[in-house]
């Protein structure tokens, strides 16, 4: 055994567990980017001074308006006019005269330099907001501050943007990232991203997603071990970091970074075979996208259909809902390029943690509230915008359509009723549109699972939100760090209502898909497939190793899996079944195939 040097601080190589919002494996250091501002220096000025100092903070104001006014058009150019839009939530907070008048007003006052007031005045008001239970005012927090530190970065003459600066490319490492950080990040200079708080649908998970770059949010407590240039393991497929890893750890993740360069390899090469098990059965595999600008890179890099794209994302961080011919557009353009695969177009599903910047949220518990078709119901003139765009869409691809959060029959029905409505408008305008676009419903509502066989009659097919499943089956908020050891996809409860959907769907001739983020996990793969759920849709980034795992099993083994699966009392036990399953028939899985 080699004699460890004394001198040498034993490798922490600690395991911290966070949520994978965009999959991929990289190791590297650590870099902080904080955008806490530090105490502001104090200065006191004469009355002339504090005259010039207005003027210096207005010389900044108009830096900083400048610069993102830049940024804007960089995004717009680069990525696209909807990402850009996120820079206009910035631009109208630099348009809040109020806080910029009380900032001059006060340095005139208290004869006080114009950081130190800006910092106190601007201090006030996110203390204020952050008393505010409701994550679309955390969002917006994470917005004013992400503005307030350019002010400040401007007035003190430091560079506005350290990311971009980067000599060599690092993991960055923050509190949380607001857009216009993660939306500057290339892969040149930035390997991924770890945060400490957020969630797959904050608005850095949304971006890392769409610019390829492996992150890890929802790291929590753990987050505190990490140090300024700390080497870490980014395992974005398994949803850890790794804070100073040993020699050991590291060799194994060199390998399985090989390996993640062949499994893409890998499918490349295998684009052109069929996703079947090996006793021949076929498997339909979709992605599920949030931009519409991610469709090119479904299309070229894997060839299949949108199993789900959630539509919010075009509502969200906008002034003002998008109209119907925008909707059409963007619409019109996914059936177009996905074409001759098809795109699952789902409609708004706010509420629960996405909310428009028009709304502003009181409830109590969001995820129970006012979220999905009850919010599209409750406004059935934006959701007829919605429903015209889609049906205009059809016309020009595979386009289908499928309603969220769907608790009860009556809801089945006055969705179908809006949505004829639509087509009768749209007839009387002679526009044209796709007559039998099939219709679905997200069964992610437990009353929804058991009440299947009722549902099925008024739709042509089932998509498992499992993510909302569990949530809602388990009492477990998804979202919530501290009881995500509850939140378990293989609770035998949970089995039974896929069981009972998958029963239903077959014995209505209707079929079934599973979008929930459980897709995505290949040890569950096996489950599903035994399950009889043979469509499955998730992030593109996982369909690499999904489609690996499909070719290399049998549907025969995959089904006994469920056979003992359904004998067990606890998650835990179905766990160790599919683990088991994989050790035995791929055992490989996460390995490279040839050695070198
Ligand atoms: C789900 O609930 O599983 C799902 C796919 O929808 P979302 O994650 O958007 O709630
Ligand atoms: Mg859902």
């Amino acid at each position: 055994m080699a004699k460890h040097n004394s001198k040498t601080k034993p490798a922490k190589n600690i395991t911290a567990p966070g949520i994978s919002v965009s999959a991929g494996i990289v190791m590297g250091k650590a870099l902080f980017v904080g955008r806490d501002l530090g105490a502001p220096e104090e200065s006191e000025l004469s009355a002339a001074e504090a005259r010039k100092e207005v003027k210096r903070f207005e010389k900044a104001l108009r830096q900083s308006r400048e610069q993102l006014e830049g940024l804007r058009q960089q995004v717009a150019e680069v990525i696209g006019e909807h990402d850009a839009r996120i820079f206009d939530a910035h631009l109208l907070i630099m348009d809040d005269d109020k806080l910029t008048r009380e900032v001059k007003e006060n340095i005139i006052q208290q004869k006080r330099n114009a950081e130190y007031i800006f910092q106190k005045i601007f201090e006030r008001y996110t203390q204020a907001l952050s008393k505010v239970d409701d994550p679309y005012i955390r969002d917006r927090i994470a917005d004013i501050r992400d503005v307030a530190n350019r002010i400040i970065k401007n007035l003190r003459g430091e560079p506005a943007d350290d990311i971009r600066n980067l000599d060599h490319p690092r993991i960055i490492v923050a509190h949380d990232l607001a857009p216009s950080d993660t939306v500057s990040m290339t892969k040149e200079q930035v390997l991924g991203f770890v945060t400490r708080i957020g969630s797959r649908t904050s608005h850095a998970a949304i971006m890392a997603r769409a610019l390829q770059l492996p992150a890890v949010v929802g790291l929590g407590d753990s987050f505190q071990q990490i140090h300024n240039g700390d080497m870490l393991i980014l395992d974005a497929l398994r949803g850890t970091v790794i804070i100073d890893p040993d020699e050991k750890t590291i060799k194994r993740y060199k390998q399985r970074i090989k390996d993640q360069e062949k499994w893409f390899t890998m499918l490349e090469s295998e684009l052109a075979l069929p996703t079947e098990t090996k006793d021949g059965f076929r498997v339909q595999l979709a992605a599920n996208i949030e931009l519409p600008e991610e469709v090119d890179e479904i299309r070229s890099s894997f060839g299949v259909g949108i199993g789900l794209f959630r539509s919010e994302y075009l509502f969200i961080n906008q002034p003002e809902a998008p109209s119907e011919e925008e909707q059409f557009q963007v619409y019109r353009q996914l059936a177009e390029k996905i074409y001759p695969q098809s795109v699952i177009i789902r409609t708004l599903d706010i509420g629960g943690d996405k909310f428009l910047s028009s709304q502003f949220s009181n409830e109590i518990n969001p995820f129970l509230g006012m979220r999905g078709i009850r919010l599209s119901l409750s406004n059935p003139s934006a959701f007829k915008v919605q429903l015209r765009a889609i049906l205009r869409a059809s016309a020009f691809g595979k386009v289908r359509i499928m309603f969220p959060m769907i608790s009860t029959l009556e809801e089945v029905k006055e969705a179908l009723r809006y949505l004829q409505e639509a087509r009768q408008e749209l007839d009387a305008q002679g526009i044209d549109y796709h007559r039998y676009m099939d219709i679905g419903i997200m069964i992610e509502v437990p009353a929804a699972a058991l009440l299947a066989d009722k549902l099925a009659p008024y739709v042509d097919f089932f998509s498992l939100g499992t993510n909302d499943l569990i949530q809602y089956s388990l009492a477990v908020d998804r979202a919530n760090p501290q009881i995500a050891y509850l939140y378990q996809p293989t609770h035998p409860s949970l089995i039974q209502l896929l069981e009972n959907v998958v029963h239903v769907a077959y014995e209505h001739g209707k079929w079934v898909s599973i979008c929930g983020e459980m897709a995505s996990d290949s040890t569950l793969v096996p489950l599903i497939l035994g399950l009889g759920i043979h469509e499955l849709s998730m992030s593109s980034v996982s369909l690499p190793l999904v489609k690996r795992l499909i070719r290399r099993i049998r549907m025969y083994d995959a089904e006994n899996l469920v056979r003992e699966a359904r004998q067990c009392g606890t998650s835990r036990e179905v766990q160790t079944l599919c683990d088991q399953f994989i050790q035995n028939f791929v055992p490989d899985m996460f390995e490279s195939n040839d050695n070198d």
